[in-house]
């Protein structure tokens, strides 16, 4: 059924099948016209989000032992409500995000196929298997661990909120969702359609930052947290965490390097064109986004050319209503700053740095959080831009020698998330194996190189667990052995 979405809008805590009106709202304002507000979000109290542990906790007593065949339909008339709404979400995320229709739409594509995928997956992912040899038989379960903390970040907010949803509820968990106070609107408007199509206390919303987050990842009665966002909160994540022992999936920051071989063909147009559009996707505010290129001596000079004519191309900076535009705000401001500090900072050390793309409208360009896409060149290995994760439309080119001293450069970070290589492809995969990362993409980069089927995470400060896929799914189950050996008494006890 398609709902009325209007801006701005209001929305509020979903708690034990019950929309709780909160004493406050903050106002979440719109990164390409700031003065004007997209909607309002609830200052929910840890009191709020104590009332929603507990609700989850009391519905898993009955949720975890609920059949599949329910949890899939009630699932699959949640999917069909976000798709019944999926144009006017759109929109919503847009305006509250900053991010481009275009991309927003397949923001919310990506939402719905992982959710899909899980429902048609999770009948054979979490089936209990019975195996029997002349050893004995073994019961493995896969048991839903109990009430669930969802955490994620302001970036792509949707997509890392169902696709922790849709596991961890078909896998017979209740959860508590939080989202990011700078794009809250959309996830908590989504969370409450799907909840409502599920038992009062499966799965609820409250809204808020830290303050929340703390309450919802020491609280006793959490079994799992769920969070994607940066790796310094994943620290305090992990730590609150500890005193309980509770189980985590930490998908945090990174600073992903792609490659570009000596037989990359910098004349290839598609390519060039897959590079510049994913260098700037989302406005470089995506985890899995090459931050770092670096491009065999050979072919560098060439590679900056025709990268710059392919930036002039299609980097369309505007208003992200717009059709044809390409790139859109920053989404808040102080990310904005952060952005532009690095950029000053590489000022500084003297490098070479270029403005690339168009803006339409100078004057909308200069009332919102933007900034034009900035390629930096000439940058030392260990410069700040290069270093650090700049979450932004920014990027260094960097050059290297030969094969070795490019994984050598790439692997030279504490993260580890995504990372990319382009070239000829049996070579670009001989270079792939010996990264350091959770993927690698050949050829391509940021979500067109996402494949939901496999799984998807960090090595080193990247994270732990993994996202997507049959492994994915399975970070929402304890396995459970039972065993029934056929010899029951060890065979050297003395009688
Ligand atoms: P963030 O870490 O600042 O915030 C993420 C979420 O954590 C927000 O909902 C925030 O309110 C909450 N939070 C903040 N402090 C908390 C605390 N002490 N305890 C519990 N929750 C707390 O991240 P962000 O700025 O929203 O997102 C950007 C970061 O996320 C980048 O580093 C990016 O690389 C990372 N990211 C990673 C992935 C991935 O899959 N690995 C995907 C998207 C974004």
């Amino acid at each position: 059924m398609a709902l009325k979405i209007e801006t701005p809008l209001t929305v509020n805590a979903y708690i034990n099948g019950e929309i709780v009106e909160a004493q406050d709202h903050a106002p979440r304002e719109n990164p390409a016209k700031p003065d004007e507000t997209a909607g309002y979000w609830p200052k929910n109290t840890v009191g709020e989000a104590k009332q929603a542990i507990d609700s989850a906790d009391e519905a898993f007593k009955s949720w975890k032992h609920s059949e599949m065949k329910d949890r899939i339909e009630r699932m699959q008339k949640g999917i069909q409500k976000i798709k019944d709404n999926q144009d006017d979400l759109a929109k919503l995320l847009s305006k509250e995000h900053g991010k481009p229709i275009y991309d927003a739409q397949g923001e919310l594509t990506v939402s719905l196929m992982f959710m899909e995928y899980a429902v048609e997956n999770a009948e054979r992912v979490y089936k209990e298997e019975v195996n029997e040899d002349e050893r004995g038989k073994n019961i493995l379960r896969h048991d839903p661990i109990g009430v669930v903390s969802a955490i994620s970040p302001w970036n792509y907010p949707l997509a890392l909120s169902t696709e922790k949803i849709a596991p961890a509820l078909l896998a017979g968990n209740t959860m508590v969702m939080k989202p990011s106070p700078m794009a809250p609107l959309t996830v908590t408007l989504v969370t409450q359609m799907v909840a409502e199509e599920f038992p009062d206390g499966v799965l609820n919303i409250v809204n808020g930052d830290a303050d929340i987050g703390i309450e919802l990842t020491s609280n006793d009665k959490v079994r799992k947290i769920a969070f994607t966002g940066g790796t310094n909160t994943g620290r305090h994540i992990m730590k609150a965490a500890a005193d309980t022992i509770k189980n985590v999936t930490l998908e945090l920051g990174g600073n992903d390097p792609a490659i570009f071989l000596d037989d990359f063909d910098v004349n290839d147009e598609a390519a060039m064109r897959r590079v510049v559009i994913s260098n700037f996707l989302t406005g470089g505010q995506i985890c899995m986004i090459a931050k770092r290129m670096y491009v065999h001596e050979s072919i560098y000079d060439q590679f900056v050319e025709k990268y710059m004519e392919a930036a002039e191309k299609w980097l369309r900076i505007g208003d992200p209503t717009l059709e044809e535009t390409t790139v859109g705000p920053v989404n808040n401001k102080a990310q904005l700053e952060f952005v532009q500090e690095l950029i000053e900072d590489s000022r500084q050390n003297g490098y070479d740095i270029r403005e690339v793309g168009n803006v339409a409208d100078e004057e909308f360009f200069n009332n919102g959080y933007f900034m034009y896409p900035t390629v930096v060149l000439g940058a030392d290995y260990d410069a700040r831009i290069v270093a650090e994760e700049q979450f932004g439309p920014a990027v260094a080119i960097l050059k290297f020698k030969d094969d070795d001293h490019a994984v050598e450069l790439a692997n030279d970070s504490e993260l580890g998330l995504t990372s990319s290589v382009w070239g000829e492809e049996a070579h670009a995969i001989e270079i792939a194996k010996r990264i350091e990362a959770g993927v690698t993409m050949v050829n391509t980069a940021a979500i067109q190189g996402l494949d939901i089927r496999y799984p998807f995470g960090g090595v080193k400060q990247s994270g732990i667990g993994r996202e997507y896929g049959e492994e994915g799914m399975l970070e929402y189950v304890d396995s459970h052995s039972i065993n029934i050996p056929k010899t029951k008494d060890l065979p050297h006890i003395p009688q």
